[in-house]
């Protein structure tokens, strides 16, 4: 008997982390790519124990180990003298799983090496998906490719790992479009030896309107900043290169740690900020996953994170499911996919945008939070987020 097949659109962290978890339970795979390449934009991201709990259950803790980073405190300080208002432990010495930090770069080649390794799944780049039926006993997805040559794929199941403008979200009937946010985030990676020195723990800088956050990447040898401001208008696209003088210009006011930071980027790119409600995360056999199905804003650093938990979760309902009831079982997994990860999204993203609302907080509010933050202390800081960092699946 041949093996159940699950059609995924989008290689990015969300959909290459299911195809691997699928693959290792017997499923055949298919990822569909827009792009006609792998290659990642962005610069760093944090992978906190929640997600990488998932990563370490796929066997990629060694290869992750090879090119992340392990935060140990993420320190928190005022934006116009650096002084430390709480310093959050992050990797106690007996955490089997550490926060990490890496290049965007270097997550998605360790997911996109270890998909390629397994005989299960096909890779399939520079086809966008256009249409989906769904059947009695399946879907029929429609693709075209860049030359505008259409490719029909029949599975059992479509799922939409196809980030914030999803196309899948838009075909199960929910065409709300992302709003922007009035914010844009400023990226870069320097090597660290041109950066000042102290700058080798996650570190985020609170202002009004604004905050930085930095944390080394690429085994210690690059620092990723990212700024966060405030803009009137998105920019056009998913990236852009950012005007020189700009960063220099918003932190003029900022500690001359985070100044010195600045002045040592070779480079900007800019990413206008969009928020979308959370959608049904399932339909008969569609599916959604990670930014297609709840986007979350990246002031709880969770977006690819929840996509991870998503994914572990996918593969183990529809495991569980079509391993006793076979394809007809497909929307009833699903289902239950999207009962098990409704609630917990929804409350990751509340948090995200309830932190994009504090950190930049203009006094007196934020003598207030920063009295808090001094008053919850480390433990009290790190308790307050037991919830969301020390999740784990249920198998
Ligand atoms: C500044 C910033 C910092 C961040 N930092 C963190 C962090 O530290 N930690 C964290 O967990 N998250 C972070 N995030 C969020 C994280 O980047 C996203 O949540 C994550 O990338 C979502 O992954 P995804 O796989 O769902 O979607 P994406 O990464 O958007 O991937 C979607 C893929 O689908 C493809 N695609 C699109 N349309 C189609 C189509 N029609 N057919 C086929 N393929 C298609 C795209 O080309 C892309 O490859 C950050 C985000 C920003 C902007």
């Amino acid at each position: 008997m041949s093996a159940p097949h699950i059609l995924i659109a989008g290689a990015g962290i969300g959909g290459l982390t299911a195809a691997i978890a699928l693959a290792r339970r017997g499923f055949a795979v298919t990822v569909a790519e827009k792009r006609t390449g792998f290659g990642e934009t962005g610069a760093g991201i944090q992978v906190t124990p929640n997600a990488g709990r998932v990563l370490d259950a796929l066997d990629l803790r060694l290869p992750l180990r090879r090119s992340a980073v392990r935060s140990e405190r993420l320190v928190v300080r005022r934006w116009r003298d650096g002084r430390e208002l709480v310093a959050m432990p992050m990797s106690p010495g007996d955490a089997d799983t550490p926060f990490r930090a890496l290049r965007r770069t270097d997550l998605h080649t360790v997911l996109l090496d270890a998909a390629r390794s397994l005989p299960g799944i096909r890779l399939s780049v520079g086809r966008g998906l256009r249409e989906v039926e769904q059947h009695e006993d399946g879907i029929t997805a429609t693709f075209l490719s860049e030359s505008g040559q259409a490719e029909t794929m029949q599975a059992l199941a479509l799922i939409g790992a196809d980030g914030l403008w999803s196309r899948v979200r838009d075909l199960s009937g929910d065409s709300a479009p992302p709003s922007f946010t009035g914010y844009e985030a400023w990226r870069t990676l320097i090597p660290v030896r041109e950066a000042p020195s102290g700058v080798g723990q996650v570190n985020l800088h609170l202002g009004t309107s604004h905050h930085a956050v930095h944390y080394p990447v690429a085994g210690g040898r690059e620092i990723n900043l990212v700024l966060i401001r405030a803009a009137r208008e998105a920019r056009e696209g998913w990236s852009r290169e950012g005007e020189p003088g700009l960063p220099e210009q918003e932190t003029r006011q900022a500690s001359q740690a985070l100044r010195g930071l600045v002045g040592a980027a070779p480079a900007w790119q800019v990413w206008s900020l969009f928020d979308r409600p959370p959608a049904a995360m399932a339909k008969g056999r569609l599916a959604l996953l990670g930014d297609a199905a709840h986007p979350v804003l990246p002031f709880l650093a969770q977006g690819a994170a929840l996509a991870i938990e998503d994914a572990a979760v996918l593969a183990r309902e529809l495991s569980a499911h079509v391993g006793q009831g076979g394809g007809a079982a497909v929307p009833v997994a699903l289902a239950a996919y999207a009962k098990a990860r409704q609630a917990r999204a929804a409350r990751v993203q509340a948090a995200s945008r309830a932190n994009a609302h504090n950190y930049h907080l203009g006094p007196p509010l934020s003598w207030a939070r920063n009295l808090m933050l001094k008053r919850l202390g480390p433990d009290g800081m790190r308790s307050r987020f037991d919830w969301l960092y020390d999740w784990r699946d249920e198998d």
